[in-house]
């Protein structure tokens, strides 16, 4: 059997807000942001100042043909040639963003590529005799609650803040995106490197899923209170804050256009009704998180954890386009659960790319072709909605038109990926060690 690279939880989302109805929180001339230190570790913020500042330059022309990514790049290894390949795929996969996405001011990428066992202890793991390889992971580094055009308060990615153009901004961290690679036990095939052999994953398709999760495909939602999980909240201020006593669930953006596929009820609408005890001073977050969870209010938690392992449960609306999220893993993992496009409907799609895993031996533009080489690439027309609708100017699309498998592929190839996708069950019980990757 192949092994399958399983990619950690990263996220996306579709947004419908009209950017220039957003409105920053100033109360007390600055807004509540988080960093995230740690790209394999998402869920682990810590809150930092942020200061209203005011800029000379304005920022309100839209870049075309430009890559508009500024990458800072540690390259952790001896091997040379290996490090200028890995820089060369940022670059492709940086351009194809740029290509997509017209941005008014530069994305400034952290990226470290190293042996992440070795310096950050996230190693292989095997479990339930399934080896979980580690690839990397992605995140925005820091996030900025706004006020959103319908009178919510949201985490935004600073990357997409930072596409607002407002003169007045909360202080923006030295870098928009973390990431970072591992250069041990994985085989990457590059552009330059002719065939793939069956044992390669292509590097410019895991490092353009983890750009995408670090310019906002990312969900809030997730258990801050128990392990193993048992029900999901947005981010909690008073856990995530530990110097406040007050008790509120944020979400992100991406849960913004987050849907209950059944009733098609909108999860800011449950975190709505969930978000009813910040009125009470709770002394410690273990005295709140006993009467949240003795509370009417819990059952919205569980059951949004119960969604999150029943397939096809949690959509993404994004204008007339709707996408089916990864709820089908069981048990839930708190890295590829959600924050990625459905595995089973999205692969071979042109909207294969935010699945949560990639297979060996399928380069970037073969993955392209399966999908029905659909005009604009491998951002697939859901992909290029959702990323308008979190407030990105995404240039318009050549082709709408979603093909499913293409006639090109061979009949040996489908049935290769056919043994994947249930090998591929297999895998979700193993979970995913990078944050963005397994894809
Ligand atoms: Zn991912």
């Amino acid at each position: 059997m192949k092994k399958l690279i399983i990619w950690t939880k990263s996220f996306l989302i579709f947004f419908i807000c009209n950017i220039a109805n957003i409105v920053l929180i100033f109360a007390n001339d600055s807004t509540l942001c988080f960093d995230r230190p740690d790209p394999l570790k998402p869920y682990y913020l810590e809150r930092v100042s942020c200061p209203m500042v005011t800029e000379n330059e304005t920022y309100s022309n839209l870049k075309r043909d430009t890559n508009m990514f500024n990458l800072t790049f540690i390259c952790g290894i001896n091997d040379q040639t290996l490090c200028k390949k890995v820089k060369s795929a940022f670059e492709s996969a940086e351009k194809i963003l740029s290509d997509t996405i017209l941005f008014k001011q530069t994305v400034n990428v952290n990226a470290t590529f190293t042996n992440i066992c070795a310096a950050y202890g996230a190693c292989n793991t095997v479990n339930s005799g399934i080896e979980t390889q580690v690839i990397g992971g992605a995140a925005p580094s820091r996030v900025m609650m706004l006020r959103d055009d319908d009178g919510v308060n949201r985490f935004y990615p600073q990357s997409l803040v930072k596409q607002l153009g407002n003169t007045n901004h909360p202080k923006y961290s030295d870098y928009d995106i973390n990431a970072i690679f591992n250069s041990e036990n994985v085989s990457y095939w590059f552009k330059e490197d002719g065939n793939i052999k069956y044992n390669q994953i292509d590097m410019e398709m895991v490092i353009l899923h983890e750009l995408v999760h670090g310019l906002g495909f990312i969900s809030s939602l997730n258990d801050y209170m128990n392990d193993p999980p048992k029900g999901l909240t947005p981010y909690v201020i008073g856990i995530l804050n530990t110097t406040g006593t007050n008790y509120h669930f944020i979400e992100d953006m991406f849960d913004k256009l987050m849907s209950v596929v059944s009733t098609g009820q909108s999860v800011s609408d449950i975190v709505k009704q969930m978000d009813v005890f910040g009125d009470v001073q709770y002394v410690t977050p273990e005295s709140f998180t006993i009467t949240f969870e003795s509370s009417p209010q819990y059952k919205l938690a569980t059951d949004l954890f119960s969604k999150a392992t029943i397939p096809n449960s949690l959509s993404l609306l994004s204008g007339d386009d709707t996408i089916i999220l990864e709820t089908s893993l069981t048990p839930y993992n708190y890295k590829s659960s959600i924050g990625h496009f459905s595995y089973q409907e999205y692969s071979n799609t042109s909207d294969f790319l935010m699945r949560y895993s990639v297979e060996h031996g399928v380069t970037l533009q073969q993955y392209v072709a399966m999908g029905g080489n659909y005009a604009n690439g491998p951002i697939g027309p859901k992909l290029r909605a959702f990323l308008k609708s979190l407030g990105y100017t995404v240039r318009d699309s050549t082709s709408g038109t979603q093909i499913r498998i293409s006639t090109i592929i061979s009949k040996t190839k489908l049935i290769i990926l056919s043994m994947l996708i249930i090998s591929l069950m297999n895998f979700i019980t193993s979970p995913c060690e990078i944050n963005g990757f397994p894809l």
